[in-house]
């Protein structure tokens, strides 16, 4: 597949189909979106937002979750804020998100099934990394999308004037809940 991509980038940067889309590094309306990678919404959810190339800063990871507070999706926003001049974030879960009900209980097995072994499992324990936490998933999407919400307002590096506010965007129509 990555070879097949490749082919097209070549004909891709040839035909100068890049052209619509040049623009530069600041998000014209000053905004980060911080969403699930779920490939439903990779080009629904700027769709549904109205976001263009050069719009919003949009960081994806599963869930769209703050993992913990000095973690890489907190980083990205920090950079967003400080370097980019983003001035409102979005935190956008979705419906029949992957991460909800994810548990180490499912990755153990399919991780020993692919060849990671006990002893791996033990050593990483053993260097303080509770991978039963860090590889659960969320059971109650609005619960955890305000749980997100508070974690950014409340960080101590995050400026008061910043707006954050929280939704879950259907995963088929791109329609928009917000989260109070
Ligand atoms: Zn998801």
């Amino acid at each position: 597949m990555i070879d097949q991509i490749i082919d097209y980038n070549h004909s891709f940067v040839a035909q100068k189909n890049y052209e619509r889309y040049i623009t530069d590094k600041y998000p014209n309306k000053k905004l980060a979106v911080l969403t699930c990678m779920d490939t439903r919404l990779t080009e629904l959810l700027p769709a549904a937002l109205g976001l263009k190339n050069g719009d919003a800063k949009i960081i994806a990871n599963a869930g769209g979750l703050i993992i913990s507070p000095f973690d890489s999706a907190m980083r990205s926003l920090l950079v967003a804020i400080y370097e980019l001049g983003v001035e409102e974030i979005m935190v956008v879960a979705h419906t029949q998100c992957g991460a909800c009900n994810m548990s180490y209980s499912h990755f153990r097995p399919a991780m020993q099934a692919r060849g990671i072994k006990d002893e791996t499992l033990d050593i990483i324990s053993e260097c303080g990394i509770d991978l039963t936490q860090w590889l659960e998933g969320f059971h109650d999407t609005e619960s955890s999308v305000r749980k997100t919400v508070t974690t950014i307002k409340n960080h101590p590096l995050i400026p008061k004037d910043i707006v954050v506010r929280g939704f879950i965007i259907d995963s088929v129509t791109g329609a928009l809940q917000e989260i109070q």
